[in-house]
């Protein structure tokens, strides 16, 4: 049987050393504080926002300063509250919950949140520094799964690692991250040809596509560590991810589980990332 990546109680350690981390920097005088934008009321948005909220709270010592704005702020609206963000100092971080509505430019917010503040790890200036190998912050889901293989002893040096999905949140800073553990990596997406015998190279499979159970036992090697990344609501309302976990089980060495894999690690990240404003 594979070994369970357990995610769930990964993130929890994570949670609970940083929330240690935070009481330091409390007695020390120093506070941090990580500013949430959420525009409209977008209902999984408004979710995940209250997670970041209530993780703040789990870790103590990190304030969640909230910003909740109608959907038809404009985009001026918003870039002037970044800035004004930006600006004060008592604010150590600023996340603009994603997706933005549609009359608003994605890019445009992102590229105005001070790269010094940018704990979601979006900001060019942040990807620039991953790929060049400067220190910065990380993308939160990327960075997440680096952490459930290391802290699950899956060694990732000389591993031929495929990561299928190209998206600026997952796919790319996860092979920047992989090369930097000495990875061989490939990056496979919708125009890759032969993409079965390409996932079958992989010793890690690292799978965010956004299909539901796309995955079967058919793209693995035997004995592989297979990551899901893909999160959905299949017919009988249950979670479930891009891979079809019941196939592809037997087959690997170590998978992660959906819900309680890489979903949980994400958030974990991302309260690491506000107490990386204050360590630097
Ligand atoms: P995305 O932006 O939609 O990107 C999907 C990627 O998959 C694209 O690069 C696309 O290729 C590729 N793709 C789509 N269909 C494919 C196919 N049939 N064969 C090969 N490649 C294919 O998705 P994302 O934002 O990376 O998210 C992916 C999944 O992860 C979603 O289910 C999302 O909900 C989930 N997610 C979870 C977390 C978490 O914290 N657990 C965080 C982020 C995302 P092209 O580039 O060629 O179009």
């Amino acid at each position: 049987m594979a070994q369970l990546i357990d995610g769930k109680l990964i993130s929890q350690q994570i949670k609970d050393e940083l929330k240690e981390e935070v009481a330091q920097f409390k007695a020390e005088g120093i506070d941090i504080c990580l500013a949430v934008i959420q525009v409209g009321s977008d209902p999984a948005s408004s979710v995940y926002v209250r997670n970041k909220k209530k993780a703040c709270a789990y870790i103590g010592g990190v304030e969640s300063r909230s910003y909740e704005l109608p959907e038809e702020t404009s985009e001026e609206e918003l870039i002037k509250l970044v800035e004004e963000l930006n600006a004060d100092e008592s604010v150590n971080g600023i996340l603009v919950q994603l997706p933005v509505p549609d009359h608003i430019d994605e890019d445009k917010i992102i590229r105005t949140i001070s790269p010094d503040k940018d704990v979601d790890g979006f900001h060019p200036v942040s990807v620039g520094r991953l790929w060049i190998g400067e220190k910065g912050f990380l993308s939160c889901t990327p960075a997440g799964i680096i952490q459930l293989l290391k802290r699950s002893n899956i060694s990732i040096e000389g591993k031929e690692c495929v990561i299928i999905g190209r998206s600026n949140i997952v796919g790319k800073p996860m092979a920047a991250l992989l090369l930097r553990e000495n990875g061989t990596v490939t990056v496979a997406h919708s125009r890759t040809k032969d993409l079965k015998e390409v996932a079958k190279r992989a010793d890690i499979l690292i799978v965010a596509i956004g299909k539901e159970r796309f995955i079967t036992s058919e793209y693995i090697k035997e004995g592989a560590v297979v990551i899901d990344v893909g999160m959905h609501r299949d017919e009988a309302n249950h979670l479930c991810g891009d891979i079809d976990f019941a196939d592809v089980e037997p087959h690997s060495s170590a998978i992660t589980p959906v819900p309680g894999g890489v979903g949980p690690m994400t958030i974990a990240m991302l309260m690491n990332n506000c107490v990386e404003t204050v360590r630097k």
